[in-house]
């Protein structure tokens, strides 16, 4: 809801907009053409002339006119995602019952059911995405629910959101980092499962842009920097390709394509290296004009025409020719070593294959429709719609099952008859085994493959052929939910768990009631309530489990005074005698004067997550937990986004106030030569000349390499980055980096 009016930042006469809009209105119109049958262009200006009337007096946070965002989001549904004249139109209304006086009715009355509806869907969502932060998991499941309806909703959604990320600019920094994490949380994964390469790649760098600046700023001038020697390289690289493949007389386009900042620093942080080694900052391309019955054939030729010029990596051939991904994708992928001894990732495919890359599953419709071939799309939306159905799990859980299990890549496996089963990557027998069947899965003593024995926490891999054995005294236990990762097992192997503990804690109740007579207090709900708060449990379940299984001490009970027929616990422990985690990160424990909160200078208690353990000097924001107070990560912790997502409501803005006299605890990671003196010159520069006080200090060799883990004290991020620089300046040292501590 940006619709707040601000001060315009330009002074655009009344008529000058006027004649913006109109050009922009035309411009839409211009990239509608080809698909605008008779009758269509009537309605589409009926709905730009409701729509501009409507938000007639709005204004975007920049100052714009309201109307240039459903105008920007109809041209990105076209000519980005390649969707036509009945999303153009929802495009331009879909803001106006939302914000404006315009009703459904009115919308069903001149566009009819179809457009309502669509509209409709796209108000629901943004209502609870707006209105209410905390509801976003919960809301996410309306989207999936529909979206199953119909993708529009979905892909429209999905420019509107692209279309705000592009113009956050007049934005508040709370806003942009919320806005931020949730499009990579939730609309990036999404955009990805629907096959929209390009418009993914673009949510992850314009949410990097606005978490991370530093980092974003430093790649992309690094990246500036080497593009002439890049294109260099480039060329050298496509000359004797582009040889072969026109004396082939191949229809064909190569080229190199720059990988994005943000998989690029993706990069970084996986492998732990600087921008200067990340070997493959670009991929080559080559595009293909094949007719439909060659495609297949011409890109294998292309294949070994490469491969025939350069050495390709036997582990790095991907043929999604054969088995495109269920999102549509299509291509051969394989990495080769090009000129001076550099690997490189080259991507093969035809035109129609590229226009569904790009656009996903828009074009894949306009393709596949009518051929049968929409199967994977079908057994997709099949899936989601089980999990729905089954669902009685509060919104975040839902939201991590959806992850995990729907915007995972998927592998295929085989059943012993020859069946294929598509599965998320990291699934194990035991999922293959909860998809065939509950009752297999709950019985599952391990499997077959090819041939072998192996356990049910065994990885499945593409291409598996495997068998379940099953066993009727086998029964799940909670283990079994960390080898699982698809939504059925996991979903299936909580109730099965639920019903055991339901069983045992009958026998827990009967030895409660026992218990309390005992005493003289009475088995009442008041009682039960009173005494699972007191243990810090989440339900009367809970509790009667662990008397059951003698998880609790019930001579306790006896430290309770009684009121009447009431239980009165000891008082609440103080928040202070809570020790809250991370306070022992802490050197000295003077902690509850460091964080300025909003524009005030009101001092609070607060402590710094262990997930990530945040620094002076480090972005951060703080998260208000329950029972613990203020806890600050850093905007870079790989739990932000997922906490920003989902309780939006829950983050405080805060920065560092200026301290020198307390350390903090942080982690640096040294990989490099392993020759005698190296610790010694670790230890000297740290302690010796930086004087920076070493809490730990780990170092493993193997191969002729070490890896050194040391835990230090430091002030503040500008004392790490020094300490980091002066490290890598060290002769021997190949790569320094921050760790979380939680790492090791
Ligand atoms: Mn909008």
């Amino acid at each position: 809801m940006e619709t707040i009016a601000a001060i315009p930042k330009y002074n655009l006469t009344e008529e000058q907009e006027k004649k913006l809009i109109l050009r922009e209105y035309r411009s839409l119109l211009r990239s509608l053409k080809t698909k605008l049958k008779k009758g269509d262009k009537e309605l589409v200006r009926q709905a730009f002339e409701l729509a501009a009337e409507a938000h007639k007096t709005m204004r975007r946070k920049s100052g714009e006119p309201y109307i240039l965002h459903p105008l920007a989001v109809a041209k990105i549904c076209i000519e980005e995602i390649g969707l036509g004249v009945r999303s153009t139109i929802c495009s331009l209304l879909h803001d106006t019952v939302e914000d404006t006086d315009v009703t459904l009715d009115e919308i069903e009355k001149e566009f009819g059911s179809e457009i309502a509806r669509i509209v409709d869907g796209l108000t629901k969502i943004s209502n609870v995405i707006d209105v209410n932060a905390s509801m976003q998991a919960e809301n996410f499941k309306k989207i999936l629910l529909t979206l199953t309806d119909d993708p529009r909703v979905i892909l429209i959604k999905l420019a509107d959101r692209l279309h705000n990320m592009r113009t956050m600019e007049s934005m508040k920094r709370e806003k942009q980092l919320k806005i931020s994490s949730e499009t990579v949380y939730v609309y990036a994964p999404l955009a990805h499962r629907m096959g929209l390469y390009n418009i993914k790649t673009e949510m992850e760098d314009l949410a990097m842009k606005y978490m991370e600046q530093d980092t974003y700023k430093d790649i992309a001038r690094k990246l500036a920097d080497t593009k002439r020697e890049r294109s260099r390289y480039i060329n050298e690289f496509i000359r004797p390709v582009k040889e072969k493949l026109e004396k082939a007389e191949l229809d064909f386009a190569i080229y190199g394509r720059p990988k994005s900042i943000h998989s690029i620093w993706n990069k970084m942080k996986k492998k732990g290296v600087a921008f200067e080694e990340v070997y493959d900052l670009f991929a080559i391309r080559v595009i293909l004009d094949s007719p439909p019955e060659k495609e297949k054939e011409d890109c294998w030729k292309v294949y070994s025409m490469i491969t025939d010029e350069y050495t390709p990596s036997p582990e790095r051939l991907r043929d999604w020719l054969s088995n495109p991904k269920s999102n549509g994708y299509e291509a051969l992928h394989t990495t080769v070593m090009g000129p001076q001894g550099k690997w490189v990732e080259v991507q093969i495919r035809t035109r129609r294959m590229n226009e569904i890359a790009e656009k996903g599953l828009a074009a894949h419709y306009k393709y596949k429709e009518g051929t049968g071939d929409e199967s994977r799309f079908d057994k997709w939306f099949q899936q989601i719609r089980e999990v729905l159905s089954t669902q009685e799990t509060d919104g975040v859980d839902f939201l991590q099952d959806f992850k995990t299990s729907f915007l995972a890549e998927e592998i295929y496996v085989y059943t012993p008859k020859g069946d294929v089963k598509m599965l998320p990557i990291g699934s194990s027998a035991l999922d293959f085994a909860f998809s065939i069947h509950s009752v297999i899965g709950t019985k599952c003593i391990g499997a077959k493959l090819n041939h072998k024995l192996v356990p049910i926490s065994y990885k499945l891999r593409s291409g598996d052929q495997i068998e379940i054995i099953t066993s009727n005294k086998q029964k799940p236990s909670e283990d079994w939910l960390n080898m699982v990762v698809t939504a059925k097992a996991r979903n299936k192997i909580k109730d099965a768990l639920k019903e055991e503990r339901r069983k045992v804690a009958e026998e827990g109740k009967y030895i409660l009631q026992r218990r309390l007579d005992n005493i003289g207090a009475a088995f009442s709900q008041f009682n039960i309530d009173e005494l699972t708060a007191f243990y810090k449990l989440n339900s009367p379940l809970d509790l009667f489990y662990r008397i059951a299984t003698k998880a609790l001490d019930l001579s306790e009970l006896k430290e309770f005074k009684l009121l009447g027929d009431k239980l009165e616990p000891p008082k609440p422990l103080k928040p202070a005698e809570i020790k809250q985690e991370g306070a022992g990160t802490m050197q000295p424990k003077k902690d509850a004067e460091l964080i300025i909160f909003g524009e005030s200078s009101d001092r609070i208690v607060y402590t710094l997550a262990k997930c990530c353990t945040p620094i002076p000097g480090d972005d951060v924001f703080g998260f208000v937990t329950t029972g613990e107070g203020l806890k600050i990560h850093r905007t870079s912790c790989p739990n932000a986004a997922r906490l920003m997502a989902n309780y939006g409501h829950r983050i405080v803005k805060t920065k560092w106030a200026k301290n020198k006299e307390i350390s903090f605890l942080t982690g640096v990671k040294i990989v490099g030569l392993d020759d005698v003196g190296v610790i010694n010159k670790i230890t000297n520069l740290i302690s010796g000349e930086l004087r920076i006080n070493i809490n730990a200090l780990t170092v493993e060799a193997k191969d002729g390499l070490f890896e050194g883990n040391i835990k230090v004290y430091v002030h503040d991020k500008e004392e790490l980055d020094e300490l980091v620089a002066r490290l890598r300046q060290l002769g021997g040292i190949h790569a320094v980096e921050r760790y979380e501590l939680d790492d090791v």
